[in-house]
């Protein structure tokens, strides 16, 4: 699995206007994979979001327990629809 660079993770905090795309929040920013790699998904900036923390736990199922409003799936689909929008109609996020 091939590391993202620095570069790659600075290019999309700035897409993405430095906050997390799903609750904007400026606050312990991560890169995440849509897609994960081992799934076959790319380190292509169409297969990578900028989430905090508490979103990214959420899109990889934990922390539930502590936003019983949230389920995995909706944050999902939050991810899918900001990223195949932005690169709409283009959006190719696998490998
Ligand atoms: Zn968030
Ligand atoms: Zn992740």
């Amino acid at each position: 699995m091939t590391k993202l660079t620095n570069a790659q993770r600075k290019a999309i905090y700035k897409r993405d206007g430095y906050m997390c795309a799903l609750c904007g929040s400026g606050r312990y920013l991560q890169i995440h994979h849509y897609i994960h790699r081992g799934q076959g998904g790319s380190n292509s900036p169409h297969n990578l979001i900028t989430l905090c923390s508490d979103c990214h736990a959420l899109a990889h199922g934990l922390n539930l327990h502590d936003f019983p409003d949230m389920t995995q799936e909706y944050v999902e689909q939050c991810i899918l629809e900001y990223l195949a929008d932005y690169y709409a109609p283009d959006w190719d996020p696998w490998e």
